[in-house]
């Protein structure tokens, strides 16, 4: 075995122990879609994980990928980004942050930690409590002069 092989073996079971300890039984489909997304910390669109994870081996459907995506991000694996009403975005990080979004690239990238503060001016309703804040800072390039 080479070591690039070695280093994809290696991986593969990594992915697989990661798919498990989230309840999800790792098909085939499953450690291809979560290899592509948990390659580095990324934001992806459903069609960008689906491009590149058919850049090598057998293809995997539009269906699948999409299918797998959301049974990850309900799992707990990914988190599910809504920054844009036509397109849902999917972060290979978990924890709780914030992104800045620029509509006109669809470009996503995540708020240094400790760069928002927010407090609130008042108590949540009634019977509730807050369970968590997602705040998308949108942005836009400022032209060259
Ligand atoms: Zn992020």
């Amino acid at each position: 075995m080479t070591p690039n092989e070695l280093q994809q073996t290696e991986q593969r079971k990594r992915i697989v122990q990661l798919l498990r300890r989230h309840g999800i039984s790792p098909t085939v489909q499953r450690i291809k879609i979560a290899s592509t997304i948990l390659e580095r910390p990324q934001h992806l669109s459903a069609d960008q994980v689906l491009a590149l994870t058919n850049e090598s081996g057998r293809p995997v459907s539009k269906a699948t990928v999409y299918n797998s995506l959301g049974l990850f991000a309900r799992k707990g694996l990914i988190r599910e980004l809504f920054v844009d009403h036509e397109r849902t975005f999917y972060d290979s990080s978990t924890h709780p942050h914030h992104h800045y979004y620029d509509p006109e690239t669809q470009e996503i990238r995540d708020v240094e930690e400790g760069a928002i503060q927010l407090e609130m001016g008042a108590p949540a309703p009634e019977g509730f409590e807050i369970s968590g804040v997602e705040v998308v800072v949108h942005v836009r390039r400022i032209p060259a002069t």
